[in-house]
């Protein structure tokens, strides 16, 4: 059995049966999966870890995504938005801790108040920092123009996860309605790259009713799209909403945390040179679930600057860590121990090659 992966390892592409075969290797298998991931990420985008300080920035979303705390019909949490001061102290506070990048991410809005605010936000922010600080934004679905003001103003990272890449399966998480179609999301991935982003996508792993063969084209979903940055975590149920009325008490996250661990390290494979994202919510499952997520091929963590305050009102699933993890003596939050081989990107943007890559057209 083992000379199977072995074997299907050494591939030079790997097609969907490949995928399925590695998804579902034996436990004893994994670490092997594991290991070549780490040696694929060291060779083609080196043994850094890369920082991006996340701001939650507001709670306030008009959607109703049936698996989200922070869905437009929960009443049970406080709706807030971070003042502008807010934003600029956190963005300072990544600057001069050395974190490189800047992740702003929020409940959906699209009125004009947040679009110009957040303009306003990010070339601020480019100011203050000498266009030192690297901006990603993950702010829902906007309009092309939106996306192209944003992306004048400064940032260049974009994060929109697809969620699920099946539209069958996409269409079983969300409402039936205007606000939540599948072919929208889509088209607003599209958008992002076309406006020059780097352009990040993903999914959740372990969602009901998403069998293997959903996750096996996820990843191929990926590499077609050739995006440059992977965000993935395992689902989490939050109690609130539609899909977590069992409550998080069930047996299968550390299924999802293993199954997420194999995603991992299978987009690494087939992807090589992208960056990807060692989720909170595999924190979240696991104390050192991020560090794990590094030893399978992640390279990206987001320490979370949102002020303490505000942390009970952005459970985008339940159990999400509720303290301001990132100081002096720890900027990333991470236990190195648990991460021989590995340092720190601090101070730089974090770019992968891959981006300079499709821009060129270069392989
Ligand atoms: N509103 C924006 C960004 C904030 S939500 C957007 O939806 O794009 C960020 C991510 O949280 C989502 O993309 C989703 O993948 C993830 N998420 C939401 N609910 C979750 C849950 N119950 N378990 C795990 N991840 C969840
Ligand atoms: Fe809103 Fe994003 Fe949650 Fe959907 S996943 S309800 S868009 S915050």
């Amino acid at each position: 059995m083992s000379s199977g992966i072995a074997s299907l390892l050494d591939r030079k592409v790997h097609d969907r049966d490949d995928i399925l075969a590695l998804l579902q290797c034996s436990e004893d298998e994994a670490p092997l999966l594991y290991r070549r991931a780490a040696a694929v990420r060291d060779r083609y985008v080196g043994n850094h870890v890369y920082l991006r300080g996340l701001i939650e920035y507001s709670n306030i979303c008009g959607k109703n995504c049936l698996y989200c705390g922070v869905r437009r019909d929960n009443v049970r949490i406080e709706r807030y938005t971070l003042t502008r001061e807010e934003v600029l102290e956190a963005a300072m506070t990544a600057y001069n801790l050395k974190l490189g990048s800047l992740a702003i991410q929020s409940g959906e809005n699209s009125s004009k108040a947040f679009i110009d605010t957040i303009e306003e936000l990010v070339s601020t922010i480019c100011r203050m920092t000498d266009n030192r600080l690297g901006i990603t934004l993950s702010l829902g679905e906007q309009s092309r123009e939106t996306y192209k003001r944003w992306y004048d103003a400064g940032a260049h990272r974009y994060l929109l996860r697809i969620e699920a890449s099946s539209q069958a399966l996409y269409r079983r998480v969300h409402p039936d309605d205007d606000m939540h179609r599948y072919q929208r999301r889509l088209d607003c991935l599209k958008a992002i790259q076309d406006t020059g982003y780097q352009t990040g996508t993903g999914v959740m792993v372990g969602l009901p009713y998403q069998t293997m063969s959903d996750l096996a084209d996820d990843v191929i979903f990926m590499r077609d799209f050739d995006i440059d940055m992977c965000g993935m975590g395992p689902f989490i149920e939050h109690s609130d909403t539609p899909l977590g009325e069992r409550g998080t008490d069930n047996l299968f996250l550390k299924e999802r945390f293993n199954l997420t661990l194999r995603m991992i390290a299978i987009v690494r494979i087939i992807m090589k040179d992208i960056n990807i994202v060692a989720s909170t919510a595999m924190q979240t499952i696991d104390p050192a679930g991020r560090e794990k997520a590094i030893s399978c091929g992640a390279n990206v963590v987001m320490p979370n600057l949102t002020p303490a305050r505000y942390r009970a009102g952005y459970q985008i699933y339940e159990g999400k860590p509720g303290y301001r993890e990132v100081n002096e003596s720890n900027v990333s939050g991470l236990n190195l121990d648990l991460i021989p081989g590995i340092t720190l990107g601090l101070g730089t943007w974090g770019d992968t090659p891959h981006y300079g890559r499709r821009l060129t057209g270069k392989r």
